[in-house]
């Protein structure tokens, strides 16, 4: 935790319970800054607005990446409030017609097709409104896949053209008037923390998109990756490789089609999470049924995470001296299970981690709070006031 992040909660001690998100806006630009220097030839970063569209964080990022990838005409006001010129691409399962024909007259670059239906839709819209629209047909894999990665792509999902269909939706595509088809977009996984494993994945890709073109006699133009490069929250010292992954990423581009003008990542988690804390004070603390807990303001209806995916947020203690009231201050030691204060019993944000000392009254910082955090949360189950974000 930085000096700065542990002044701001020791300001905020003393008034009401402590709950705040806490976003280091020079963190996030080094962090950003050093990822697209190092990106080789063709490749372009864009940001996936999903993981966390604070508009201070939007305008932070804006000059730093390629452009903002935008899921809902929510997305795309939030996107044009940054900027009128901000290149914008669009994705996202299901797009409805309006949507469709805000992007087109507010410039969006490119659209990211999930269907035969969308693709019609796109065309008529842009038809209608006397424009061609690009577009990339986003493809869900049939497999097989490489062996480090079979555990995250390949599997049904709501999203994009299956693989078996593509062949229908590439000369639909070719034939409706609206829509030119320049390229692919393949986004199979999330959070993934093997370098190796990306790069095996972009091999894949490359060799299956090269395939296609023989396949369909086409020239692709753009090819979308997506993002899902994770973060280990377990193992906060152990975090994917870009280094490695950036040095061996052009032989692995070399895989793709060499007229292939522009390769587009759109990554949200690893772009943004590690500049985000989430800080809350604990408001009690028991032991029930043999187990400790920890009872904070705030819990997963502001910070879902952990809940989305069952796994223990990593957090510090920020330990507070000052205890006015005259009752006997409550405390544990050793394994301690962190909730929060919803009337359900799956409102836990880590579970049995050891502390040397934790008592109502102090602080816990959950860092890597960056993305899906606040967005993805269900902010008024409970009524509870929302927490204060706070931009350094
Ligand atoms: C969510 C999403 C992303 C960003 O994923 P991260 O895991 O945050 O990098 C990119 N593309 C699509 C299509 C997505 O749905």
């Amino acid at each position: 935790m930085t000096e700065r992040l542990e002044g701001l909660v020791r300001e905020r001690v003393g008034g009401d319970p402590v709950c705040l998100f806490a976003y280091d806006l020079d963190r996030l630009t080094d962090h950003v800054r050093a990822i697209t220097a190092t990106l080789p030839r063709r490749c372009r970063m864009f940001y996936a607005m999903k993981a966390n569209s604070a508009d201070p964080l939007l305008r932070a990022l804006a000059p730093l990446v390629a452009g903002f990838e935008i899921a809902s005409g929510g997305e795309l006001d939030k996107a044009r409030a940054v900027g009128a010129d901000v290149p914008v691409i669009f994705g996202g399962p299901a797009k409805t017609p309006a949507e469709i024909e805000q992007a087109l007259k507010q410039g969006v670059q490119r659209l990211h097709v999930e269907s035969l239906l969308e693709l019609h839709r796109v065309s008529a819209a842009a038809t209608r409104l006397g424009t061609t629209a690009e577009v990339l047909l986003r493809v869900n894999l049939s497999g097989p896949f490489p062996t480090a990665t079979l555990a995250m792509a390949g599997k049904p999902t709501q999203f994009g053209i299956d693989e078996q269909d593509l062949p229908g939706c590439v000369s639909a595509a070719r034939e409706l008037p609206g829509v030119r088809l320049v390229g692919f977009h393949l986004h199979s996984l999330s959070n993934n923390l093997s370098a190796d494993a990306h790069l095996e994945l972009l091999a894949h890709y490359g060799r299956t998109v090269s395939q296609w073109e023989r396949e369909f006699g086409l020239r692709c133009e753009v090819i979308n990756v997506g993002g899902g490069i994770g973060v280990d929250y377990a193992r906060l010292d152990r975090q994917f490789d870009w280094p490695a992954f950036a040095r061996r990423l052009p032989s692995v581009l070399a895989e793709f089609p060499a007229h292939v003008r522009e390769i587009d990542f759109e990554c949200g988690r690893y772009l943004v999470a590690e500049c985000g804390s989430y800080a809350v004070e604990v408001l009690d603390v028991k032991r029930n049924h043999g187990v400790q807990y920890a009872l904070v303001r705030g819990g997963t209806h502001q910070f879902r995470l952990p809940s989305s995916w069952q796994h223990s947020h990593p957090f510090t203690v920020v330990p507070v001296d000052r205890w006015e009231s005259t009752a006997p201050r409550p405390e544990v030691s050793g394994p301690v299970t962190v909730v929060g204060e919803l009337c359900t019993p799956k409102d836990v944000l880590a579970r049995d981690v050891a502390v040397e000392r934790l008592r109502a009254g102090d602080v816990l910082v959950f860092s890597h709070a960056g993305a899906y955090g606040w967005e993805i949360s269900h902010h008024d189950f409970l009524s509870h006031p929302h927490p204060e974000h706070v931009f350094f």
